[in-house]
């Protein structure tokens, strides 16, 4: 029996309650991943619809060999939907986007050809956007011009999940929360080399949008998140002790002041300088405590390095001429500072 061939594309849509869009959608990937004409299937993932969105995966699914099914247990969110339809994907090239026709499949040849120029993660640029402007347009403005200050990287657009990746860069980078956004991110720390692309911004036509403006808060917080991650994560104390430095120094010097006044001048400290004295005291106790609280993240960075085997670096390749080469995922995380 001979190897199947190997799988080039894989696209991956999450769904949630979009009975209304999905037969659509289908219809079009089909027409443009046929015209490409290389081997190629759908990882279609339902996050726990109520609709009728899951009988009509399956009789998708029933009718066409090409596609795979995922299927949720309960709704777990866009981010979690993802990383489902990613695990399950097999596809060389791996192409995600959104199931409400507000991505259009007639633009993923624009993305495959930036990755056949070299890339290695192809991220969609809605240069126009069709969405209510205070609710949705402006905070996505803000997160992204303060996602590229943070991350260093140079994009637009975080936001959307239009995108075309290699499979090593997903393989390597852990999703959780609504962290699917900052892929680009993460990526790019592992040294990916990474494009954007304009594409339309369609706007939705069935269904409505399932996040409004609660979702910015989130975002907010988990960039800070992720900015910590890609920058502190292997140092905490750093972090951390910078803070506890500058507390318990200034501290110590407002109490030290404050003792000589008491000794030399014999002041009455407690009357003449109580705010004064308090503030000494608050930042001792904070500093030390930044102290603590960096050399605890120092112990949970091992722990965390070392029990998932995460590398602390990336790969992009290896030439040797030993035998064997190392399984990377069995590699030592190996020391954390460098
Ligand atoms: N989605 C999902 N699980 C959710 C919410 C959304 O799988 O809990 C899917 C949804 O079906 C769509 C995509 O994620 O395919 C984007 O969702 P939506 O259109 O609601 O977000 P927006 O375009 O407004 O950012
Ligand atoms: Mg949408």
């Amino acid at each position: 029996m001979t190897k199947p061939d190997p799988i080039k594309y894989s696209v991956v849509v999450p769904f949630y309650n979009e009975q209304d869009n999905l037969p659509a959608l289908y219809l079009r990937i089909t027409e443009v991943m046929d015209a490409i004409g290389e081997l190629y299937e759908m990882v279609f993932v339902d996050d726990g619809s109520r609709d009728a969105t899951y009988k009509l995966l399956l009789e998708i699914y029933e009718h066409d060999q090409r596609v795979h099914l995922v299927r949720l247990r309960r709704n777990f969110g866009q981010t979690a939907a993802l990383k489902a339809g990613f695990d399950f994907a097999r596809g060389e090239i791996i192409i995600s986007m959104d199931g409400d026709l507000q991505h259009d499949p007639a633009e993923i040849p624009l993305f495959l050809e930036k990755i056949n120029e070299g890339y290695d993660l192809v991220s969609g640029w809605r240069a126009q956007r069709r969405d209510a402007w205070l609710t949705r347009q402006l905070p996505s403005r803000v997160a992204n011009l303060i996602m590229a200050k943070l991350s260093g990287l140079d994009l637009h657009d975080f936001g959307t999940t239009f995108k075309a990746y290699r499979r090593e860069i997903l393989a390597e980078i852990q999703l959780y929360g609504e962290l699917h956004r900052f892929i680009p991110a993460l990526a790019s720390w592992s040294g990916a080399k990474i494009a954007e692309v304009a594409i339309k911004n369609n706007p939705r036509q069935n269904g409505k949008s399932n996040y409004g403006l609660g979702r910015t808060t989130r975002v907010l917080l988990d960039l800070l998140g992720v900015k910590f991650l890609l920058d502190y994560s292997t140092r905490p104390l750093q972090f951390f002790g910078l803070f506890g430095l500058v507390g318990t120094s200034a501290g110590l010097a407002i109490s030290f002041i404050l003792l000589l006044k008491k000794l030399l001048l014999h002041e009455a400290i407690m009357i003449e300088h109580g705010p004064l004295m308090l503030l000494g005291i608050l930042l001792i106790v904070g500093g030390v405590q930044f102290f603590c609280l960096g050399l605890l993240g120092e112990v949970l960075t091992r722990i965390y390095y070392e029990l998932q085997h995460k590398p602390i670096y990336s790969l992009r390749e290896v030439k040797s001429r030993h035998e064997k080469l190392p399984d990377p995922t069995e590699r030592d995380a190996g020391p954390l500072h460098t």
